[in-house]
């Protein structure tokens, strides 16, 4: 089946509804519930852009086992211009939210490639799980289709391991091995965009412990609407307001949810790990999956930045502040950041190398600093755009108050510097979702922890960094005091 329109992906989730709970209501059907059917037409948008014709070179390869025109975040990269060629796509999609829907499935797509290739990994421990990463890497590319993931435990006690609990599955355990497969029970933190078609619980690093831990360790992938399997959701922060009126919480909500595994049956060609904590831990790292995937997360905060620096850099001109000196100091460092982020992509695809799976993998040290980076700046840059706004992001009357009877008084008392009072609040309303909105605020958590906690993340560096080399240099130079010879 060739990459999917909007209209497949509305079709699919009516008609296979992810088992969505929410404000207490299961939700019948995602793509009419006034709370998601908004961010449902976001992302089929997205898909629709794969149809584009100007865009369809950009947005599709080939498939290498059907021919079939599919999406170009399933391409396996082979050469750097693959790995460019794929950024480009990223692109399309990240700015076509202006940066703020995280979970556009070009994210699980890149991790799905990485795994299927990388199947040997998982034969090692059996040779069946290295068949059933391949085939669902295969499945998802020619079905198109949309995922979520979720890697941690539920936040009850972390001083304690999962099995110390009061129960040992509130965390997602394995209770058995059965002839259809294996029977799966607890839950998982935090599954973002649960409006889609499947999940993927893919091994992670989280995993301390012995022989006890060992049901812990699980790999495999399920449809959203599985007997058993169920999300429950967070408030919803799309509020039923116009596009005019919350420009970003009433289009990208893509939600966030708890799953819940409530003895489910995963059926064996479905499972790619158990029992091994060794490989779930490693999982990640060994199959490069985190490193394409933090490469579409590269080209996601690049976006978002160039929108927060388009929206500052509007609101100056909007109120004529852009003479100031720390305005310009402020705007300044927005667009260092972004080309800082902009070169640590670059570095990531010249420094790409081939991984022992055959993919051309981008280099680990640049993507490395920029998720460790940028979750340490967004809140600058939010802090920028309110510091730059100041009480225009506060004072923007809502769109039925400029159309109704004291428009008059917004028409005068609220327009800008180059722009009518329409103009002036639509621009404002997207600097306060970006900011100071639920919907901003939620951004704000987001961007803190998507890719894990950021301390664990700071960590992970200090531990695998070579810094070998510099150390030596350090040390020579201090123990040469013949230099310089004169
Ligand atoms: C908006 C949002 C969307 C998300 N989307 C997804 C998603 O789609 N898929 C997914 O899998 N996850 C997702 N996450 C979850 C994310 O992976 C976790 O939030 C992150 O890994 C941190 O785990 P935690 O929330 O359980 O925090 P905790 O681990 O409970 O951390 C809480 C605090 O305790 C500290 N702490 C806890 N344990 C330790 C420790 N062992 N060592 C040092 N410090 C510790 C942390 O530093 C932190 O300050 C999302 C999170 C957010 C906020």
């Amino acid at each position: 089946m060739p990459a999917r329109t909007g209209r497949e992906v509305i079709d699919r989730l009516k008609n296979r509804p992810p088992t969505l709970w929410l404000d207490g209501e299961l939700v019948e059907d995602p793509t009419s519930h006034p709370r998601t059917r908004n961010a449902v037409r976001s992302l089929a948008a997205l898909y629709d852009l794969q149809h584009r014709d100007d865009l369809v070179e950009v947005m599709t390869v080939k498939s290498p086992s059907s021919g079939d025109s599919v999406g170009r975040s399933f391409v396996v990269p082979e050469s750097k211009d693959d790995l460019r060629k794929r950024s480009a796509m990223h692109k399309v999609w990240a700015d076509a939210s202006l940066g703020h829907m995280g979970r556009s499935p070009d994210y699980m797509n890149v991790n799905v490639m990485a795994a299927g290739m990388a199947s040997d990994y998982f034969a090692e421990a059996d040779e069946r799980f290295g068949e059933n990463i391949k085939n669902y890497f295969e499945y998802v590319r020619e079905n198109d289709l949309a995922l979520t993931h979720a890697l941690t435990n539920p936040q009850i006690d972390k001083s304690k391991q999962a099995n110390e609990l009061n129960d040992p599955y509130i965390a997602l355990g394995l209770v058995e091995e059965t002839a259809e497969g294996i029977l799966v029970r607890g839950a998982r933190m935090l599954a973002t965009l649960p409006l889609s078609d499947e999940i993927l619980i893919f091994p992670s690093t989280v995993i301390q412990g012995g022989e006890e831990m060992r049901p812990y360790a699980l790999g495999f992938s399920l449809p959203n609407d599985t007997p058993g399997l169920r999300f429950q959701c967070r408030e919803p922060l799309d509020q039923g307001r116009s596009h005019a009126d919350h420009p970003l919480g009433s289009r990208f909500d893509e939600l966030d949810a708890m799953v819940i595994f409530d003895d489910v049956i995963v059926p064996w060609n479905r499972v790619f790990l158990i029992r091994d904590i060794d490989r779930a831990n490693q999982a990640y790292a060994q199959t490069g999956a985190v490193l394409h995937m933090a490469h579409q997360v590269v080209n996601l905060k690049i976006a978002k930045t160039e929108a927060i620096l388009g929206t500052l850099q509007s609101v100056i001109d909007m109120i004529g502040t852009g003479n100031y000196p720390h305005v310009q100091e402020m705007v300044a460092e927005v667009i260092i950041t972004l080309e800082i982020m902009k070169a640590l992509k670059l570095a990531s695809e010249e420094e790409a190398t081939v991984n022992k799976y055959g993919v051309l993998t981008p280099a680990r040290a640049p993507l490395d600093a920029a998720r460790n980076y940028y979750p340490a700046v967004h809140k600058r840059l939010v802090e920028i755009l309110q510091l730059c706004s100041s009480s225009g992001l506060i004072m923007v009357p809502s769109e039925a108050d400029w159309e109704g009877d004291r428009g008059a008084d917004i028409g005068k008392f609220l327009q800008g510097k180059n722009g009518s009072a329409e103009e002036r609040l639509r621009l404002f309303r997207l600097a306060w979702d970006m900011t100071i909105s639920s919907f901003g605020g939620r951004q704000a958590l987001y961007e803190k922890f998507f890719f894990g906690d950021p301390v664990r993340m700071k960590h992970a560096l200090y531990g695998i960094y070579d810094r070998s080399e510099y150390v030596d240099r350090v040390k020579k130079f201090l123990a040469n005091n013949d230099w310089p010879e004169v």
